[in-house]
């Protein structure tokens, strides 16, 4: 670092290490037009995961041409960039912030929310006079107490950048806790080092959130991540995105559920997918959430048990929907925001594959 001119740097080790295995994956020509729009990218370890074409895993890695055929949705839906007060934060709620520190991740999910930054041809390398913006952004608003990095994924970062931003972060005394939402223990657990968990420990109340989609990917190696973190005192949570034809299935998520906590990760979240361009084809009806959540409450451990929400269009913030009170009117879910207004959201209508 020089000055104040630095620019966060990407790891170039585990970008080094992993050159000769970053995709492994075989594209046809269908799907190489797919990648020229929404870039491919599959760790060599995710790539490992795979059993065979079309499964669990495949689906979340490679390119499909449905992706190309879905115009009817946003590409911001959640009106994320009419929030951000200043470049790479999101200021949805009172009392706490989304800052993208990255736009790169070790695999590009087909089904990614900000699948429009997402390892798009420009670096957005987070400079140090955005971060002292953001910075200084969040200095200047006593209200928020909770950060959450994100991106792309944080852990994409070196260790030096990422405290950095930590450190930055913790000059300000209102911030009481940061999180860090990432995928890197899934996709690319060897990141996980014991440097990096002795250097996150050191800014503590500091919480993980990571997101495990399927249980074929609990494996020795992301039990082995998951662990270093929880000995490194960082609480872990899990976000699991619904997926048609990769987890919308109660026997499957019951497995996921009960296999995270196994691993000592809690789950918090399942996303109903958001209305991205590009992804219609993962999307399932809300019906199938409401019956996967009614099919895990009481039936395995509470601890297990995540609350179904949906990230209201328009930036008006996450809604959990509990099987027992929610509302319809033909394909129209009436919803209660956290302000308390109501929201009328259309779901789609059922089709299973
Ligand atoms: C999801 C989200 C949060 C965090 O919400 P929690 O329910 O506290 O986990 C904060 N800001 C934005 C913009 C979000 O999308
Ligand atoms: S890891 Fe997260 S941010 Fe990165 S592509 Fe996957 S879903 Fe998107």
């Amino acid at each position: 670092m020089t000055g104040d001119t630095y620019v966060m740097r990407y790891i170039t080790s585990v970008s080094t290490t992993h050159a000769t295995a970053v995709n492994p994956v075989k594209l046809t020509v269908e799907q190489q037009l797919v990648a020229s729009v929404y870039p491919c990218k599959v760790s060599g370890y995710y790539a490992g995961l795979i059993g065979s074409a079309g499964d669990a895993i495949w689906r979340q890695c490679m390119p499909d041409p449905r992706e190309l055929e879905d115009q009817t949705q946003f590409a911001d839906p959640l009106a994320e960039e009419l929030l951000s007060p200043v470049p790479g934060l999101i200021h949805r709620y009172p009392d706490r912030v989304v800052l993208l520190v990255s736009n790169r991740c070790p695999v590009y999910c087909r089904f990614c929310m900000r699948k429009r930054h997402v390892g798009s041809g420009e670096d957005l390398p987070l400079e140090a006079d955005t971060l002292e913006k953001a910075v200084a952004y969040i200095r200047s608003n006593p209200s928020i107490h909770d950060v959450i990095l994100s991106g792309g994924d944080p852990l994409m970062l070196d260790d030096a950048s990422l405290h950095q931003i930590l450190s930055r972060l913790r000059s300000v005394p209102h911030v009481k806790i940061i999180r860090i939402g990432t995928r890197v223990p899934v996709t690319l657990p060897d990141r996980v080092t014991s440097e990096l968990c002795n250097m996150l420990k050191s800014f503590h109340p500091l919480y993980i959130n990571t997101h495990f989609n399927h249980p074929d990917e609990i494996t020795a190696a992301s039990a082995r991540a998951c662990g270093l973190l929880a000995d490194a005192g960082i609480p872990l949570g899990n976000q699991t995105v619904l997926l048609r034809g990769v987890n919308d299935d109660i026997s499957v998520m019951r497995n996921l559920m009960t296999g995270l906590l196994g691993i000592r990760v809690r789950p918090y979240y399942i996303h109903q997918m958001d209305l991205i361009k590009g992804t219609a084809h993962f999307r399932t009806p809300v019906s199938r959430g409401l019956d996967i959540i009614l099919a895990l409450r009481g039936h395995i451990s509470g601890m297990a048990v995540p609350h179904y929400v949906i990230d209201l269009p328009g930036g008006k913030g996450k809604v959990a929907l509990l099987p027992d009170d929610v509302e319809r009117e033909g394909d129209l879910l009436i919803l209660k925001t956290y302000q308390g207004e109501r929201v009328s959201y259309r779901d789609i209508t059922e089709t299973r594959e």
